[in-house]
């Protein structure tokens, strides 16, 4: 056992082993009082819930961890220790099929609240998002604060679509800002912040890439199953259709880019062909969306013509009624 000998962590660990059936009536620690305001034995809310699976999404499962920053900030949120946060996390890990293909099944001990949670909001990636805001916007703890950067569940510095002029459009682009980091921070997280095709790991030369994107699908927006952390050279070459990823999860290369024969473009990308995509530990990319984009922008390039057009010839000789 890797928890501390002292008399308070074997009381703790003690009593977390009782909080595992999740429903099981809580027995409140009133041992010592407020040195350590545990609650590790309390049933948790449906709210602490959604803010613990809200998080679980966004961190690598491997980080899951009660030393981890965020899950720290998590803990001070909702008043339970980082131990009984990290605890809660690795539950949410038994309900991840992935997860459960490498064998690494989470924790045993799952309760049935948790996985009421999983299931309500495992297709409803944007009421998790708009629950998780509304609830830490009512709260007045430290790391809480969702607008300052440093909310429990810190947003990236993401571009916001909206530029905000009033009180409704200033929500209005703060929720998309919300969107986005969600969006980002759980496909980066599940692809260990690596390109899927290259390996590349620079954070910042990352994009979670819409497979099939927001203005035609707009119901998948933030599902992390429709992304894939790709480079931005990787990102840019699935947006246009020059790469796609088969049945099997191997890359394919357009003849375009196969027909080049500078040296780069063969490094960059050609040399890729064929090659495994480096898989997710969570939220693996869904076959339908790739098969989708494999009918519908491999080879084609529809989100934007590769050859431009001149606007004269898109703009009609006629004004439009
Ligand atoms: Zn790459």
């Amino acid at each position: 056992m890797r928890h501390t000998r002292s008399s308070i962590s074997r009381f703790i660990f003690l009593n977390a082993s009782r909080e595992v059936n999740g429903d099981v009536a809580p027995r409140r620690w009133i041992g010592f009082g407020s040195m350590m305001a545990d609650r590790y034995g309390d049933h948790w809310s449906r709210d602490e819930l959604i803010l613990a699976l809200y998080l679980y999404c966004q961190i690598p499962f491997a980080k899951t961890k009660a030393n981890n920053p965020e899950v720290i900030r998590l803990s001070n949120v909702i008043g339970r220790t980082p131990a009984s946060v990290a605890r809660k996390l690795g539950n949410f890990g038994a309900f991840d099929p992935l997860l459960a293909k490498r064998g690494i099944s989470g924790l045993a001990h799952t309760g049935r609240a948790d996985k009421r949670i999983w299931d309500e909001f495992r297709d409803r990636w944007d009421a998790l998002v708009e629950e998780s805001a509304r609830l830490l916007s009512t709260s007045s703890a430290p790391g809480a604060d969702l607008e300052g950067g440093s909310s429990a569940l810190p947003s990236e510095d993401e571009r916001i679509i909206t530029r905000p002029t009033g009180p409704s459009e200033r929500r209005a682009a703060v929720t998309v800002r919300l969107f986005q980091s969600f969006f980002r921070r759980t496909v980066l997280a599940s692809y260990d912040s690596a390109c899927s095709v290259c390996g590349l790991d620079v954070r910042s030369l990352l994009i979670a890439s819409h497979i099939k994107p927001w203005s035609i699908d707009e119901s998948s927006r933030i599902e992390p199953e429709n992304g894939l952390c790709l480079c931005a050279i990787h990102d840019r070459a699935f947006d246009r259709g020059l790469i796609a990823v088969s049945e099997g999860f191997r890359l394919i290369v357009s003849s375009t880019i196969v027909a080049s024969k500078q040296p780069f473009v063969r490094t960059a990308i050609t040399d890729f062909r064929d090659h495994p995509l480096r898989m997710p530990t969570r939220f693996a990319p869904r076959p339908d969306f790739l098969e989708w984009h494999r009918q519908n922008v491999f080879g084609r390039g529809i989100r934007e013509p590769l050859i431009t057009i001149p606007e004269s010839v898109l703009t009609p000789p006629w004004p439009p009624a």
